[in-house]
């Protein structure tokens, strides 16, 4: 796609997810991991799938969740459900995202 193409439908994915506002509830993370003895392929799964990049490789190889611009999406809920790994609720009122539309 060229960069005029990108600007006649608003930017990039990646330049229009900027716009977005994130208020951070400290100390009381929405997305929460349980661990288990080893992360399963789901979990690790949410390194690629999370449209926000919340999951990420700890030093150790484990999965780790930096809530931190979730968009709020469910979709780690999702594909984690059967594994019971993820912790998840929406954030409290006036915290978590703020999306910019337009
Ligand atoms: S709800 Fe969506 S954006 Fe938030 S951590 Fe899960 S997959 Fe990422």
């Amino acid at each position: 796609m060229s960069d005029k193409q990108d600007a006649a439908e608003g930017g990039r994915m990646e330049e229009r997810l900027y716009q977005n506002r994130y208020q951070v509830d400290e100390g009381r993370p929405h997305v929460k991991i349980h661990p288990q003895a080893e992360d399963s392929p789901e979990l690790q799964a949410l390194m690629a799938i999370c449209p926000a990049g919340c999951y990420r490789p700890t030093e150790n190889g484990r999965v780790e969740v930096v809530a931190d611009g979730c968009m709020e999406c469910g979709s780690c809920r999702i594909v984690c459900q059967e594994t019971g790994e993820i912790e998840w609720a929406y954030p409290r009122g006036g915290y978590g995202i703020l999306f910019k539309f337009g």
